[in-house]
């Protein structure tokens, strides 16, 4: 199945299996996210608010 960056709205490929709670990672823009899944099972994409330090670009 397929789950969509809620970022940059990329298509992720998602395991049949996967879990709840589940990370995977954006190819696009490399933002974490979390596996969450509705009453219907259907899969949704939380991003992860990570503290990172600023890498002042
Ligand atoms: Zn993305």
């Amino acid at each position: 199945m397929k789950g969509k960056c809620p970022d940059c709205s990329a298509e992720i490929e998602i395991a049949d299996d996967s879990i709840e709670g589940e990370i995977v990672v954006c190819p696009d823009c490399g933002l974490e996210l979390e596996v969450k899944k509705d009453a219907t099972g259907k899969i949704e994409l939380r991003q992860i608010t990570i503290e990172r330090e600023d890498w002042g670009e």
